[in-house]
């Protein structure tokens, strides 16, 4: 009987599953791949006599974790024996075997051919997120001392190089070598853990889009440093990158997105590479020895040595210090003691150019183009100075220094700062003095060179002998500047006759983009599929890096326009004088707060200042406090007050959604009065309003009956966040009627909303009959500048007077005043209330034309210059993939529009107030444009 006979015979006989079977390549263990007629396939492994029974038993376990694990990737599962065994012995013509049968994971192998960086950002995240459902993982036999492969044993392996061919013999000893004296010593102090430990071609199984899907073969598990998982994967899939430094720094940005690698660990992360590498070919030749049949054990061979070769080439600092830029740490840590050195005084230089007249040629960090570089025509940014000095000038040591480079043109002293760090400094364009050679010790000031006769002279700082190695480098690619800026810091402190200010270095949107991952937390969005790089402002419209206008819709902030000049004079103007703290009198905070005062109704009296919407909020809910002596609030569903850990509390647009912890104890959720989408939308008007005051009376019994009481309700009078819903007539009365009833205060929200924008009022809660206790402000009060302010009555804030003071740093600054009056100012001269109004109206007027023949848009609602469109499914369900696509079409054209709501389905329009009937007119042709592609798109 042939072997898959025998395999497709066992299969149904131990397990039950009917199938065909077919052989699979392997390195030790017997793999067929087993098809039954319902179409399931599964893989049948057959394990050698001598297999621990533990070590498979690992295996199991871990691939049962993963699959109980948030894991984004698919990974085999354990098919039980017909006896509910995870494996059984069976018979085998050459011997007993163990079994197990596992089930088959579509997708096809890694393909390195087509494999971008990108896409290594990507396998390398889902590596990340495998250690990371791995972490706490435990076993008896995870530590896999049998195991050749493991990383931890490289000096067993190194055992063998003999085996391997004098081509590659010398860096595979090299790569040993190395890895015994600096890596193994390091091993111990990395975080351990159960990792895959075999990350290759045939192990990641990608789509068509070579996107991993699934990971499998689980036979090198072992308890090793968890990067161990990034290095072996470097070493496999980054083999067609030319600088493999490229590649293992792609997936290191991936992984530590989802596991965030330590420095020791990126450290060695370069080396460990390289070890691997050397195992692999190492390996390869001793196993092809013992089994010169199995060509399997030579299938990634080729490229394994080519990566070794290249790896082998590599700078190992500056790959270390690569990898560090690439995650967001400073490249050369180094760097930090020689800026400090400079900084705290202890470094004090004595001029290098005592005698010479010395003319800046170039900035530190200037953009140098290729006829200013004649000799290499290389073009960048500057990581040097450049300054011309007459011919002969001598130059002097501007500190201690030992000589370490003296030929023609070029002298180099290494230095040392007060805590013992090596700094070096480069001169380009000199001729050393006579009798200098590296180790030549120089006092400070001692003559060591003079100017060639081309009168040039360049000069630059190195943090690190690698940066020295690999010699005068300058100018660098403008996409590294930070990593090279590290490396070699303005030299401007050796010669303190330059022009101390450095160029600033403008960066491209890709280099932005990865700056901003390196830096910042992910927790913090970026709009559009591809984001745009903003550089300027005016009126309504904003412009990218590359010129291109855009009509803004989004931006609520900047009220009276983009960079207003009447406002920017104002903060120029009172910058330039004075700015302080509200500790001393001054005029313009207090005009600030009577011309706001003016624009509210009795009896809102008094304000403070404070510096954003959050605060403004959580200012409110003391005042409420202290007002009441009551601590519980009621909101509306999907509001949002603020980023607070207080204002987060009252933000069921935020507790409720992802990420968040659920509503607090104290917050009590109110229906929010959604006549188009709300659940009693088909009741006649009056009635919804009703339902809707009802919600608010049933949670302030629910409150009553627990023997709570409330502070404070917190409302938007036009709903922004939850998708732009206006209140209806009557609501905002009746919930105030029965809140005040029960004794809490009306907190509205003005945020958003405030200012002028509902058009027909400057507040939107005078477009109910409510008089709230407390006003909040903040958007649109700076126009930009961080203002924003609180409104109350007297009696409330009597009842703040507790004797504890409220201080503000920046509240109420003489400079935010201005700016605030500025604003005020503005919207009053150029009529930007009643703009909103007209322009809202035509928008309002131009949309519901546009509902009547386009079924995609449910709802227009609207309240002078703040409109949401609500997008809808035939079937009423919300369209959220097509708000998602009419808002990236909409900037495709040049217009700019976001998105919003509990569905993520309502367009919100909020644009600066200064937007005209032009821009409206032009939206809509946009608008009705993006429409119909998205129709077509979706039908
Ligand atoms: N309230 C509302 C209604 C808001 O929309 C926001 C901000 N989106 C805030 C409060 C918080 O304001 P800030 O971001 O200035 O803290």
């Amino acid at each position: 009987m042939s072997l898959t006979r025998v395999a497709e015979s066992l299969v149904q006989d131990t397990f039950g599953v009917p199938g065909k079977a077919r052989q699979l390549d392997g390195e030790v263990d017997l793999n067929f791949r087993v098809d039954t007629p319902q179409g399931q396939s599964y893989v049948l492994k057959l394990h050698g006599p001598d297999t621990d029974d533990q070590v498979l038993d690992l295996q199991n376990r871990v691939m049962e974790h993963l699959a109980h694990t948030e894991l984004d990737l698919q990974v085999p599962r354990v098919v039980p024996t017909l006896d509910g065994q995870a494996m059984a012995t069976v018979d085998w013509p050459a011997g007993p075997r163990r079994a197990r049968l596992l089930t088959w994971l579509d997708g096809r192998p890694w393909d390195s051919s087509c494999a971008d960086e990108s896409g290594l950002e990507l396998l390398g995240a889902k590596l990340g997120g495998l250690n990371r459902a791995l972490a706490e993982f435990t076993h008896p036999a995870q530590n896999r001392e049998d195991l050749l492969w493991r990383m931890t044993a490289a000096d067993d392996v190194a055992q063998l190089t003999d085996e391997v061919d004098r081509e590659l013999r010398g860096l595979v000893v090299k790569a040993f070598e190395d890895h015994d004296r600096l890596v193994a010593p390091v091993l111990g102090r990395l975080p351990w853990q159960v990792v895959h430990h075999d990350a290759n071609e045939n192990n990641i199984l990608v789509d068509a889009e070579n996107r991993p899907v699934a990971v499998i073969d689980f036979g090198d598990l072992a308890l090793v440093p968890r990067v161990v998982e990034l290095a072996v994967a470097s070493a496999y899939l980054g083999v067609s990158f030319a600088d493999p430094v490229d590649a293992v720094a792609a997936l290191a940005r991936g992984y530590d997105r989802e596991q965030p690698l330590t420095t020791e660990e990126l450290g060695v992360l370069v080396d460990l590479v390289r070890t691997r590498l050397a195992m692999s070919v190492t390996l390869a030749a001793h196993q092809g020895r013992m089994n010169p049949d199995n060509l399997y054990l030579q299938t990634s061979q080729k490229g394994v040595r080519a990566a070794l070769e290249r790896l082998s080439r590599v700078d190992r600092d500056l790959a270390r210090q690569r990898l560090r830029y690439e995650l967001g740490y400073e490249a050369e840590p180094a760097a930090r003691s020689v800026r400090g050195y400079f900084a705290s005084g202890a470094g004090r230089p004595a001029p290098a150019l005592p005698g010479g007249e010395v003319q800046d040629l170039y900035e530190y960090g200037a953009q140098r183009s290729r006829e200013e570089r004649e000799d290499d025509g290389a073009v960048g940014h500057a990581v040097s100075r450049g300054v011309r000095v007459m011919a002969g000038t001598s130059v002097h040591a501007p500190l201690e220094a030992e000589v370490r480079t003296a030929c023609n043109g070029l002298v180099q002293l290494a230095h040392l700062t007060d805590d013992g760090v090596e700094f070096y400094s480069s001169w380009r364009g000199v001729e050393p003095a006579a009798g200098l050679e590296p180790g030549t010790r120089l006092k400070t000031g001692d003559e060591f060179a003079q100017l060639t006769a081309a009168g040039i002279l360049e000069i630059q700082l190195a943090t690190h002998p690698a940066a020295v190695r690999d010699g005068f480098r300058s100018p660098v690619d403008p996409a590294q500047f930070d990593l090279w800026r590290s490396l070699h810091p303005d030299p401007w402190p050796l010669v303190p006759q330059l022009d101390p200010r450095a160029a600033r270095v403008e960066r491209e949107p890709t280099a932005l983009l990865q700056r901003r991952h390196a830096h910042f937390s992910r927790a913090m969005s970026i709009s559009y599929d591809e984001p745009l790089t903003i550089v300027r402002g005016r009126g309504a419209r904003l412009y990218d890096h590359s010129g291109r206008a855009y009509l803004d819709l989004v931006n609520n902030v900047c009220h009276v326009g983009h960079s207003h000049p009447r406002v920017v004079e104002a903060a120029h103007r009172q910058a330039l004088t004075l700015n302080t703290n509200m500790r001393y009198l001054h005029d313009s905070v207090v005009e600030y707060s009577h011309r706001l005062l003016e624009l509210f109704p009795d009896p809102l009296r008094v304000c403070f200042i404070v510096n954003s919407g959050s605060e403004a909020n959580d200012l409110a809910l003391r005042l409420a406090h202290a007002h009441t002596q009551a601590s519980d609030a009621l909101v509306l569903d999907h509001a949002y007050h603020g980023n607070s850990p207080t204002q987060i509390g009252l933000s069921p647009y935020k507790f409720n959604r992802a990420g968040g912890a659920g509503c607090p104890e104290t917050t009590w959720v109110c229906d929010l009065p959604d006549l188009f989408r709300g659940p009693h939308r088909d009741l006649p008007l009056s009635e919804q309003v009703t339902r809707y005051v009802d919600s608010v009376a049933c949670r302030l019994d629910e409150l009553r009956r627990l023997n709570r009481r409330p502070a404070a309700f917190f409302v938007e009078p036009l709903q922004s966040c939850g998708g732009q819903v206006i209140l209806p007539p009557g609501y905002l009365h009746g919930a105030a009627e029965r809140v005040r009833a029960a004794g809490a205060l009306v907190v509205a929200d003005e945020v958003q909303v405030g200012l002028g924008r509902v058009g027909s009022h400057a507040w939107g809660f005078e477009l109910s009959e409510v008089v709230p206790d407390i006003v909040t402000m903040g958007k649109p009060l700076g126009n930009g500048h961080p203002l924003a302010a609180v409104v109350t009555t007297p009696e409330v804030a009597r009842s703040f007077e507790t004797g504890m003071e409220w201080f503000n740093t920046f509240g109420g600054n003489p400079v935010s005043a201005e700016v605030g009056l500025a604003v005020l100012d503005v919207l009053r001269d150029e009529r930007l209330q009643a703009n909103a109004r007209d322009v809202g109206a035509r928008m309002l007027g131009g949309l519901s034309e546009l509902a009547s023949s386009h079924p995609l848009i449910g709802d227009v609602r609207g309240a002078g210059l703040f409109v949401g469109i609500e997008l809808s499914h035939p079937d009423s369900t919300p369209a959220t993939q097509e708000a998602k696509l009419l808002k990236e079409a909409a900037k495709q054209r040049g217009v700019l529009l976001s998105t919003d709501g509990p569905h993520e389905n309502v367009l919100k329009i909020k644009p600066p107030m200064v937007v005209n009937d032009h821009d409206c007119d032009e939206f809509l042709q946009v608008f009705a444009a993006a429409l119909e592609e998205i129709e077509a798109l979706c039908c």
